[in-house]
């Protein structure tokens, strides 16, 4: 038995109409889109950040506990490069077409790099958690199993309602 302070936001809502596998038929692809949008890979509809980069501990509509993932720096990887693949060409293709003054490539690269890279960062990283959540790695193993058991109509007694 779990201590009290352990019992998820989504148990502690249970009896309400809120079932701990609401999100059971959620396929990976709608989970990696609303994690793009920034919203619960399970709702939909609550926000996944509580901060520009920061994950909320759970979803505020639904309770889905989102503080298991690992994004760590794959994100940022992943944005460098794609923000690499789009520059670096533009500025080769101009480098070569134009032949500008330095100060030129410098006004138009640096802006245009950190913007793609602030524009993309958080989509990348709702995308990233997203599918962490989808596919139940590191701590999000046990509500995917709970999803699971839910599409075939069972739910596991960890996520039995306690009252
Ligand atoms: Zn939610």
């Amino acid at each position: 038995m779990r201590p009290e302070n352990l019992k998820t936001a989504r148990e502690e809502q249970s009896g309400v109409g809120e079932t701990p596998t609401a999100c059971s038929g959620v396929t990976i692809g709608q989970a990696v889109l609303r994690g793009v949008l920034g919203r619960c890979p399970c709702c939909g509809k609550g926000r996944m950040f509580r901060a520009f980069l920061k994950i909320a501990d759970r979803c505020s509509a639904c309770g889905e506990e989102l503080h298991h993932h690992r994004a760590d720096d794959f994100p940022a990887y992943l944005v460098i490069v794609m923000v690499g693949h789009i520059v670096v060409p533009m500025v080769y293709s101009v480098e070569t077409q134009f032949r500008p003054p330095e100060w030129v490539h410098l006004a138009l690269w640096l802006p245009l790099t950190l913007g793609l890279a602030l524009a993309l960062i958080q989509p990348v990283k709702g995308a990233v958690v997203a599918l962490q959540w989808a596919m139940g790695m590191h701590g999000f193993e046990p509500a995917r199993k709970a999803r699971e058991l839910a599409a075939r109509r069972v739910v596991p007694p960890s996520y039995r309602a306690t009252t």
